[in-house]
Parts: C-alpha cells; sequence; structure tokens
C-alpha cells in the first residue's frame, strides 16, 4: 500500500472537468511540486465544503492526500482571486489560454516555482488592466524562456550574422527564429516578417512589462507578432506533446476502475458493472 501523505500547496487551477457522479478532476500549478492531478470527491453536491473554493482564475492554498493517480483534496481556501480579471471577456479567455499553456508545458510533479510564478504574475497583469494580448504575448515570451527555446530575433539562425533592423527576415519557428535575406528558398516564402514587428518581437523580450505596456503600435503589427509568437510556441509545444496525456491518463484510468468513469465517456456496461458492484477492491484514487 503507498503510504498516505498529507501535504498543502499554493496552487492555481489549470484546467478541470467532471468526473462521475459528483466529483471533480483538475490539474493544478503549484511552486514546488509542478503539474499535479486532483480529484475533488463530492465537489457538485450543493453540501460540498470544496464548492466555491476550488476555482480557476484564483490563487488557491489547497490541503491533498498524496494518491496513487490523483491526489485527493481535503480542503481548499482563496488566497487571492482576481476579480477584476473576470469582469472582462477577453482577459478571462486570455487567463485561459495562459493556463492551457502552462498546463501543455509541464511535466508532473517536477517543481515549477518560476512558470508558478509567471502564471500568477500575468494574472496580475490582466486583472490590473493590462490588454490581454501584450500581456499575452509578454507570457508567451518568457514562457518560451522557461521552455529553453527563447526566440533568436537578433542573429540569422542559419549563418549567426547579426541582422540590420532594416533587413528583410523570415521567421521558422522550426529553425528557432529568424533567417537572413541570405538564405531565401522553398517554404521560407511565406514566412515573411516586417521590420515593425521584428522590433515589437525583440521589445517583449528586452522591455520591462511597464514599457510594453505603454507602446504605441499599429493593430496589423499587434496581428502579426501574435500570429509569429503563436506559431513559435505551436511548434515549441509540439516537439513535446504532452497535451494529450491528461486525457490519455484518464482513459487508462477509466479503464482500470469502471466506478470512476468520466463523465462523456461512461459507458452503459460500465454503470452495469457499477451496479453490481464490480469495481475492484471499491478503492478510490487514494
Ligand atoms: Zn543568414
Amino acid at each position: 500500500m503507498p503510504e498516505r501523505r498529507l501535504f498543502t500547496t499554493d496552487a492555481i487551477v489549470l484546467s478541470r472537468f467532471d468526473y462521475g457522479e459528483a466529483d471533480r478532476v483538475l490539474s493544478l500549478l503549484t511552486p514546488g511540486h509542478g503539474k499535479i492531478k486532483v480529484i475533488a470527491k463530492g465537489i457538485r453536491r450543493p453540501t460540498s465544503r470544496l464548492g466555491g473554493s476550488l476555482e480557476p482564475l484564483a490563487e488557491l492554498r489547497v490541503a491533498l492526500v498524496r494518491g496513487r493517480t490523483f491526489d485527493v483534496v481535503t480542503q481548499v481556501a482563496i488566497v487571492h482571486a482576481w476579480l477584476r480579471l473576470r469582469d472582462s471577456l477577453e482577459a478571462t479567455a486570455t487567463a485561459w489560454y495562459v493556463a492551457e499553456l502552462a498546463d501543455r508545458s509541464l511535466e508532473e510533479r517536477h517543481p515549477a516555482e518560476p512558470l508558478y510564478a509567471l502564471v500568477r504574475r500575468t494574472y496580475e497583469l490582466l486583472d490590473a488592466g493590462l490588454a490581454p494580448a501584450r500581456a499575452a504575448r509578454w507570457y508567451e515570451m518568457r514562457l518560451a524562456d522557461e521552455l529553453g527555446q527563447r526566440p533568436e530575433v537578433d542573429r540569422c539562425v542559419e549563418c549567426d550574422r547579426l541582422v540590420e533592423p532594416e533587413e528583410r527576415v523570415r521567421w521558422i519557428p522550426g529553425l528557432g527564429g529568424i533567417v537572413c535575406p541570405r538564405h531565401a528558398g522553398p517554404g521560407h516564402d511565406e514566412a515573411g516578417l516586417s521590420t515593425g514587428a521584428l522590433r515589437v518581437l525583440k521589445a517583449y523580450q528586452r522591455m520591462d512589462v511597464e514599457a510594453i505596456a505603454g507602446l504605441r503600435l499599429p493593430p496589423e503589427v499587434e496581428r502579426e507578432v501574435e500570429a509569429a509568437m503563436r506559431s513559435f510556441l505551436a511548434y515549441a509545444l509540439e516537439r513535446e506533446p504532452r497535451s494529450r496525456r491528461f486525457l490519455d491518463e484518464v482513459r487508462a484510468t477509466e479503464a482500470a476502475r469502471p466506478r470512476f468513469d468520466v463523465t462523456e465517456g461512461t459507458t452503459t456496461d460500465d454503470r452495469r458493472r457499477d451496479e453490481r458492484g464490480e469495481t475492484g477492491d471499491g478503492a478510490s484514487p487514494g
């Protein structure tokens, strides 16, 4: 039998979904344990003591018991709720995007203090009213750093030559950044990056967030920078595909323990087995 172990941690909810009759499974970002998968049993019942506290867009203090597949939530307190952030649909959607990228970037149970601090800071910025697009780009650039994949915006990634400010470069995420005009070739043609967008990418790497907030940028440059960072992050994260692991794990758990089916994946067979009490040893995660 695995040792039952209680621990408490600060946490931010990265994702969540309903599970079984009244439970909820969540992915939490914590400083000391990185990403952990937890189950909140009975949380969807009106009488649950956990209900209303185990929410996204807040910094939480969570007490857990270590489990085999999921850690089990026993207590939750809200340390800080980013309430102003929740007033804006765009800020809220950006906060979920920030969480999703963090979720996809992290291994389970590996300390992630810098990323925890980065997500918390981004939420603070959104809460303070920073334009969501600026907060998102600022976060993406620092997340790339955390992943050890800082985009190269100064030197050509093909020949290592320092690129002049007015040169027409191409943006090739698969190579890690900009490519100078000497290497134009097949597949490079659609990747042109304007000098304005390159300047802004450099600003996101070098300037503090207050200075970034004050930049006056043409909308088309903001859109170009957004597309550039999105394609870069998509590539950086695809190199270590982790995003489907959560789902795969849940499905594996479901197969092993019919009692804890995922709501969407519940089959009549599962339910019949459940009714007959064929739930193995009846052990719950933890
Ligand atoms: Zn070059």
